[in-house]
């Protein structure tokens, strides 16, 4: 089972990809997080990367496609994957479509997530992340049990770099430009359920389990 989770940066997506994850026993695929992996190990593909994500741009097509293309090769991603901030492009949707025909898969549900710009800038003004296992934390909603540590591993907990409130209102806008459209896209084809990323986090899953529930 392929499940894309699709919203706005701050919305919850991978806090909610994170809990769907453990429940159903699928990896979690975060591009965001490759990428952040890859810069944290010095790679050539990281270096590629890292002057769009710090502009807040989006990574050319080609070098995350092929990135995303090649985790969801590995053999834990046979059964499935939650995916999580890819696609983010009409291209990347297409080539993701390929890579699972490959297969024979093919995407089984894309759940939209949305909230109010007031609420994604004050969820990514408040999003500490572990350096170590890149566990998500808010200071208000979802604070680690001891400041700035991780209640996971023990890593130390940071404010990425993108989330500065200039780089916020960027990776908004390239959102509502080039990932937007992604919504209609897929509800024309049948795949789309949409969600209140407003609420609580529980208040959240249970729609997503919800939604889920309707397909199975
Ligand atoms: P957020 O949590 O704000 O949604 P992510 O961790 O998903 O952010 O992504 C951080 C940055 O990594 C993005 O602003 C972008 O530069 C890059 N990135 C992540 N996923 C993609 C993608 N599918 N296509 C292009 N760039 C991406
Ligand atoms: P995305 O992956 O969509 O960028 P995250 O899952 O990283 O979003 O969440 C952004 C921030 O908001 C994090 O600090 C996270 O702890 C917090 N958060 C996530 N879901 C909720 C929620 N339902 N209510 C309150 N805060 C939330
Ligand atoms: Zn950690």
């Amino acid at each position: 089972m392929f499940i894309v989770l699709l919203g706005p940066p701050g919305v919850g997506k991978g806090t909610q990809a994170e809990l769907l994850s453990q429940e159903l026993g699928l990896p979690h695929v975060s591009s965001g997080e490759l990428f952040r992996e890859a810069i944290k190990a010095g790679t050539a593909l990281g270096r590629k990367a890292q002057r769009y994500i710090d502009q807040g741009k989006l990574v050319p097509d080609k070098v995350t496609i092929a990135m995303v293309a090649e985790r969801l090769n590995q053999p834990d991603c046979a059964g499935g994957a939650i995916l999580d901030g890819f696609p983010r492009t009409i291209g990347q949707a297409k080539a993701l479509d390929k890579v699972l025909a490959q297969r024979n898969a093919s995407v089984d549900l894309v759940v939209y997530m949305n909230g109010s710009m007031e609420m994604l800038l004050q969820r990514l003004g408040g999003r500490w992340t572990c350096r170590n296992c890149q566990a998500v934390y808010h200071i208000l909603h979802n604070p680690p049990r001891e400041p700035g540590k991780c209640d996971l591993c023990g890593g130390e907990l940071y404010q990425r770099e993108d989330d500065t409130a200039e780089t916020q209102r960027k990776r908004i806008e390239v959102y509502l430009e080039q990932t937007a459209p992604l919504v209609e896209h897929y509800r024309q084809r049948g795949l789309l359920v949409e969600i209140n990323g407003e609420l609580d986090i529980p208040g959240v899953y249970a729609q997503l389990r919800a939604a889920l529930d309707r397909i199975r």
